[in-house]
């Protein structure tokens, strides 16, 4: 007997059907509008990137590179792994996968120690080739390098210790086992590239600008992107494992604060031609490498004052992201964090500067924004301006957008020095918002149905169908011939605007019964008139035409 599973979408993805479908093209297809109108280009991008380049510019340990994406531990499947190896690493390799094949027996301690310093060795010299980018820096060879080392440095070390204390010539399984469990750490080390679902765009977008010289192009260059992102989150209401972004991004030689607010500017003209009004969008500065080192440095002294009144995850932050502290939601830290220092009391000159001349530029086009001395964002990139959107009707998970500005993330990806300002747009969420506030548009929708009657009608019903649907309206033509009484029922269920009747007297009179549906109104057109009424009817691809938003 064959199996009759039923498939099902896997957990933290979703299917979006009609009509909701309608209303995320609308958005989309808005989105793309309004982002042309600003003289932004759309960008294709592809889905997988190397591990590195997500773990290069977002930050080992960020949760989303460190804990969410997805990776695939086999590249070859899905692309070409990396060619050109330097030969010195190449030949690294060699070394690492002969000590893999080759272990030696582990029957005394003395073979054990000069198994322990080959390892040791081998470790130093990959570490300086990650150093330098010719061994993937990616949290898995990260993970396998740090519990390598602590059996070599810590538990090995006391396990010798005690044999030699009580005096054990030939040490038993335990060594054995010790020197197994390196060598299946050494046996996860990758040397080629390792590929991940891209959790966010902008690393892609930084990469396709250096691959592709568009420094060399005149002018900034100003990109809006549209698609899928993966993360491996707890799925919950507006957070899923694969969601959508619209995102944009400008980079090149200026980082003018009329660059950030134009696109603050964007991104709001954009919220309210998509009916989501309700929004507060928060600004911060975080300052640069030359004034965040310092801060960061004393919140942390002053984070390690308070650290016993922490929770886990704050704890663990202190060490890795300091700044990450800032975002906690939790309520018994908050007191805590609002005695913490400020940046804003510690940016440079030119910092303090940068974001002055942006909150002087919001004004000047009329834009409402609240500072928030607390929005560090997640990723290790941001510098100077930063950024998010919250809307209403969501619940816990209400951004709909972050953003901010990256200077030095294209020079850090191997690129020249450049400026850059973005954002990403939640599409999940937004499309959420938009619907709980009851500002959805009632989107397309079928417009008219052919109710056709006898054979002999079937020619013209084919031919007036073709005709409304190149007029742009959406049509429903009965495949099979059904009794009139049956047909405009359905035409009503399926929720048709018109019916167009057509038995074997219109077709003998060339005149045709129009409905309307909504209230039984009929009239005989003439096919021309038919068609000119309909077209007049089309609804209009305008926005919801809602003013009231943060855009004065
Ligand atoms: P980020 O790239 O983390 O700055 O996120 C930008 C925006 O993408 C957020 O404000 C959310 O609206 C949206 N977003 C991020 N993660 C998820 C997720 N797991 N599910 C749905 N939307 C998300």
């Amino acid at each position: 007997m064959t199996e009759r599973r039923q498939f099902r979408a896997i957990k933290g993805t979703r299917d979006i059907l009609p009509p909701d479908s309608a209303l995320w093209n609308w958005f989309e297809h808005t989105g793309r509008e309004v982002f042309e109108s600003y003289n932004f280009g759309e960008i294709r991008l592809p889905i997988f990137e190397e591990t590195s380049l997500f773990a290069r510019s977002i930050g080992v340990d960020t949760d989303v590179v460190a804990k969410e994406t997805y990776t695939l531990e086999n590249p070859e499947e899905l692309g070409e792994p990396r060619e050109s190896l330097d030969p010195k690493f190449s030949s690294l390799e060699n070394k690492w996968n002969s000590l893999i094949a080759r272990r030696p027996p582990i029957d005394r301690l003395d073979a054990f120690e000069g198994y322990k310093r080959q390892v040791s060795e081998l470790l130093d010299v990959l570490e300086k080739g990650m150093a330098v980018g010719q061994v993937p820096r990616t949290p898995g060879n990260l993970q396998n390098i740090k519990s390598i080392r602590q059996n070599l440095n810590e538990r090995i070390p006391l396990l010798l210790k005690a044999f030699i204390d009580e005096g054990v010539e030939n040490p038993p399984d335990a060594l054995e086992s010790q020197a197994g469990f390196l060598t299946r750490s050494l046996a996860r080390i990758h040397f080629t590239d390792v590929l991940t679902l891209r959790p966010e765009a902008t690393a892609s977008v930084c990469r396709a600008y250096i691959e592709h010289n568009m420094h060399a192009l005149l002018g900034n260059q100003k990109l809006y992107y549209i698609g899928p992102m993966f993360r491996r989150e707890r799925p919950q209401k507006g957070r899923y494992r694969q969601f959508y972004q619209i995102g944009a991004e400008v980079l090149g030689q200026s980082d003018a604060p009329a660059i950030d607010a134009e696109v603050l500017e964007m991104l709001l003209v954009f919220f309210n031609r998509v009916g989501l009004t309700r929004t507060t969008l928060y600004v911060n500065s975080i300052g640069d490498k030359n004034c965040r080192p310092q801060y960061v440095e004393q919140l942390r002294k002053e984070l390690l004052k308070v650290k016993d009144r922490l929770k886990e995850d704050s704890q663990r932050r202190i060490e890795t992201n300091p700044l990450r502290v800032l975002d906690s939601k939790i309520p018994e830290e908050q007191p805590i964090i609002e005695k913490l220092p400020r940046i804003a009391d510690h940016l440079c000159d030119e910092c303090r500067a940068h974001f002055a001349k942006l909150k002087e530029e919001l004004n000047l086009r009329g834009i409402d924004y609240k500072e928030n001395w607390r929005l560090a964002r997640g990723l290790d990139y941001y510098t100077r301006t930063t950024f998010e959107v919250t809307a209403e009707g969501l619940g816990s998970q209400n951004a709909v957008c972050g953003g901010g500005r990256y200077d030095g993330l294209v020079e850090l990806l191997g690129g020249p020095p450049t400026k850059g300002i973005g954002f990403a747009i939640g599409t999940d969420r937004s499309i959420l918002s938009i619907e709980e506030s009851g500002n959805a548009r009632k989107l397309g929708g079928l417009a008219v149905y052919i109710a056709w009657m006898g054979q002999a009608s079937y020619p013209t019903a084919v031919s007036v169908a073709r005709k409304l649907r190149a007029a742009g309206l959406a049509v429903e033509l009965p495949p099979e011939e059904m009794k009139f009484k049956k047909s405009l029922g359905l035409a009503d269920k399926l929720g048709a605007r018109y019916a167009v009747i057509i038995g074997e007297d219109e077709v003998a009179s060339r005149t045709f019964t129009l409905k309307r549906l909504a209230d039984g109104d009929q009239k005989k057109l003439a096919e021309a008139e038919l068609l000119e009424y309909l077209e007049s009817e089309r609804p209009a691809k305008k926005g919801t035409g809602n003013d009231e938003s943060n855009l004065r």
